[in-house]
């Protein structure tokens, strides 16, 4: 079996599923509005939705395909061994990745600019400047390459250095490194954004009286100044242990009213008590040990590299088959569980808001939300099932008002 037909061969599968969720999801924009959100656009607003939907879904397919294609070359004609240069193991793959990982960052900046400077402008969802713009993809890829270097070479280490029993203590390795990032995660956000502490006045008594009353601890609630870079609003919680935090975006707090802001909290909160921080990580974890197990095979599989035209074992190119191919393959599998999971700790985090007594806000909230960012109301239910991490809107509506009526 020649290593690189079967590599192209399961490229090629993971390319046309993702053409698939674009078709299905381009599709899906005719669909009818369900009845309880036809309220949300206006017959001009819901025309500027559609026609922003096309824009970024002729975006995503271009982008797809220029990938595809790039990678594609990259494979055929032997052009990542170029960058093998013999010799020492560390320094052989830390060229294969700085070369494939500016590569991408450089694609990936070159699309992120259309849908950010060319449609979100076009459509005035944008507030970023081009130096923001520039600062963000600098940061990411100095990040990006900081953190697959360190750990493709801590891999070289313990694997030229304990062979096979690496599968377990680099699994661990990677188990922590989850946890890291997720305690971390608050502090990360700074190097992207400002973070200031929501202001005293009813807004802070609001919140502050509901983590009290329901004796939960939060280091801070934040303001996130995301104004910087669109319009779009949000709300998010973060951290874990001692590094929890709730962050409210700039934009969400200019938009809402303190009764719709507070109820988005209380749902915040509802993921906060019920720790889907916490449990949202094992997935991760699952994904982190499915990776080393299948680095530690690719390195292990010495007849790979001649077959892609390397001299030997190059493990920055192994990590580039990783990511690249092997789970672009198995992610769809991913995405269905840790979505489906998600949408049951959306409910419960509605429910939360619901039995706190702002059920009726929390629908006037999301509706403002939804039209803030231009949310899909009625996608596809197999790109739901697939790769929603939130239940379509009018179904939150639906279980919310269920709810309501409970109650009463
Ligand atoms: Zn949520």
């Amino acid at each position: 079996m020649n290593f690189k037909v079967l590599g192209i061969v399961l490229y090629a599968v993971s390319f046309l599923y993702t053409l698939f969720l674009q078709a299905v999801s381009y599709r899906s924009k005719n669909n009818p509005i369900p009845e309880n959100v036809r309220d949300i656009y206006d017959a001009e607003s819901y025309k500027k939705w559609q026609d922003y939907h096309r824009e970024t879904a002729l975006t995503d397919l271009v982008s797809s395909v220029v990938g595809f294609v790039i990678y594609l070359l990259l494979f055929v004609f032997d052009i990542l061994p170029a960058f093998d240069v013999g010799g020492n193991l560390y320094l052989s793959a830390a060229c294969v990745l700085i070369f494939v990982l500016t590569l991408d960052s450089v694609m990936g900046a070159v699309f992120s600019y259309v849908y950010s400077m060319k449609i979100d402008e076009k459509y005035g969802f944008n507030r970023m400047t081009m130096k923001t713009f520039i600062a963000d993809k600098i940061k990411g890829w100095l990040i990006q390459l900081v953190i697959m270097i360190a750990l493709d070479w801590l891999f070289i280490l313990l694997y030229e250095s304990m062979g096979d029993m690496i599968l377990l203590l680099f699994s661990c390795v990677m188990i922590a490194v989850v946890f890291a990032i997720i305690f971390l995660s608050p502090y990360f956000s700074k190097i992207f954004n400002k973070f200031t502490p929501l202001e005293d006045g009813e807004l802070r008594d609001k919140l502050t009286a509901l983590l009290e009353k329901n004796g939960y601890k939060v280091r801070e609630i934040q303001v996130m100044d995301a104004s910087k870079r669109s319009s779009r609003s949000n709300a998010y919680f973060a951290g874990l242990g001692r590094s929890k935090t709730i962050v409210l975006y700039d934009t969400l707090i200019e938009s809402m009213t303190p009764d719709e802001i507070t109820a988005v909290f209380a749902h915040e909160l509802g993921h906060g008590l019920h720790k889907d921080t916490f449990k949202n990580s094992f997935i991760a974890i699952l994904q982190m040990v499915t990776i080393v197990l299948l680095a530690w095979l690719t390195v292990r599989t010495e007849a790979i590299y001649p077959d892609f035209g390397f001299e030997g074992r190059n493990y920055g190119f192994a990590l580039v088959l990783v990511m690249v191919i092997e789970m672009p393959v198995l992610l769809p599998l991913f995405s269905l569980i840790a979505s489906a999971l998600s949408r049951r700790a959306e409910y419960r985090a509605d429910r939360h808001a619901v039995n706190e007594g702002y059920g009726r806000e929390l629908v006037s909230g999301l509706k403002k939300l939804a039209k803030d960012n231009l949310s899909d109301l009625s996608p596809s239910p197999i790109e739901v099932a697939l790769t929603y991490s939130h239940p379509p809107l009018s179904k939150r509506i639906e279980a919310i008002e269920r709810e309501m009526g409970e109650k009463e």
